[in-house]
């Protein structure tokens, strides 16, 4: 085994993958998810295990604390399943032996990568690109993507060549995964200052995750744990109102836009379990947009909220039962999206009531004409 440092924003699978050059790492035994004694799943780049620190450590020299922070749990001390990027998670109800196991869904930024290139560095797999809380590089507000943008494959693999370093490459058709996608290129000028918005919100879940205080000017009265826990279950609400489709396309169709999807039509359909963890980065990126319009006050200074307001929308979306459960939830909910969206619940049992008159006077002038 070659012993190469890791980057310190490296995610430990990659290092891993980069140690062994003969060997596709990712597939490795040690780095696939596994149960632990109490039957819970668990991913090595999440939850490294403590003996594969110390183990890992002493074989290669570096300090336990730098490896240890190339896993997800100790970058970020409050991360849930909710905010790492899965590709499959298994079900609890499966058969232990025909389940396949928990994945990661990988995506990349092209920026990063033709910078490594650019540079002569080994390409290396990012942490934060494992991650739900974001759609876009921290780095260069720059659409992540999680397939080829010649082939479309999802599958890729570390090519090493006599030539240079090892380069991020597609697996079916080879060609360097640090192309940029044409689309998002021809998109840039015109979504530069809507992408660099929401990239400022991913921002400020990933300081949540590490614990810091969400700042107030942008989210009053909010708790780290609370901006987090909002974001959650303003995803999963909308994920599951499945009675009101038209309203929820609604708000779909003026987020999933080229600007965000980064291609025409609709991305997938949420997931009712976990919205945020399980979508594309297309997807991911139109919820979190959602969220960012409902919970970041610099949302409002884009000149983005035109038309009907975004909390507005959501609310009739999810319904007004769920509504004020939320609303209750002091743990969850903070006095200041409380207070949001109790204004959208009158405002919108206003414009009920607005509809129904309008409706009632209609009927009532069609009678008056038919009798005259
Ligand atoms: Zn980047
Ligand atoms: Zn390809």
């Amino acid at each position: 085994m070659t012993f190469v440092e890791p980057f310190p924003d490296e995610l430990l699978s990659s290092w891993l993958t980069r140690m062994r050059p003969n060997r596709n790492a990712m597939n490795e035994p040690s780095l696939r998810a596994s149960r632990n004694s109490a039957g819970h799943w668990r991913h090595p780049d999440v939850h490294p295990t403590k003996s594969m620190i110390t183990e890992l450590a002493s074989n290669t020299g570096i300090a336990p604390t730098q490896i240890a922070k190339l896993g997800l749990c100790y970058r970020y001390p409050r991360i849930n399943p909710d905010f790492v990027a899965w590709r499959y998670v298994p079900s609890d109800y499966l058969g232990r032996d025909c389940e396949p196991a928990l994945s990661l869904r990988i995506t990349w930024c092209s920026r990063c990568l033709a910078e490594d290139y650019a540079g002569g560095r080994a390409a290396y797999v990012r942490a934060d690109w494992a991650m739900a809380a974001g759609g876009f590089c921290s780095r260069h507000n720059w659409p992540l993507v999680d397939r080829c943008v010649t082939c479309g494959s999802v599958d890729w693999a570390m090519k090493r060549s006599p030539q240079g370093p090892p380069r991020m490459c597609c697996a079916r058709c080879r060609r360097g995964l640090e192309r940029a996608n044409p689309g998002a290129l021809e998109l840039e000028p015109a979504a530069h200052s809507l992408w660099k918005m929401i990239a400022g919100f991913e921002a400020a879940l990933r300081d949540a995750l590490t614990g810091k205080v969400p700042d107030q000017f942008r989210f009053n009265d909010t708790s780290a744990s609370q901006l987090l826990d909002e974001t959650s279950t303003i995803c999963l609400l909308l994920a599951r109102a499945r009675r009101r489709a038209g309203l929820r396309d609604e708000l779909f169709d003026r987020f999933a836009t080229p600007a965000l999807t980064l291609e025409h039509g609709c991305p997938d359909e949420p997931s009712c379990e976990m919205p945020l963890a399980l979508a594309s980065p297309s997807l991911r990126r139109c919820l979190i947009a959602i969220c960012a319009a409902m919970l970041d006050a610099d949302y409002g200074a884009t000149g983005l909220c035109q038309g009907k307001l975004v909390v507005d929308i959501w609310s009739r979306t999810i319904g007004s039962m769920a509504l004020k459960h939320f609303i209750q939830d002091r743990l969850t909910c903070s006095s200041t999206l409380k207070r949001k969206l109790e204004a959208a619940l009158h405002r919108n049992e206003q414009f009920e009531r607005m509809s129904y008159l309008r409706d009632a006077s209609h009927t009532y002038e069609t009678l008056f004409q038919d009798s005259a």
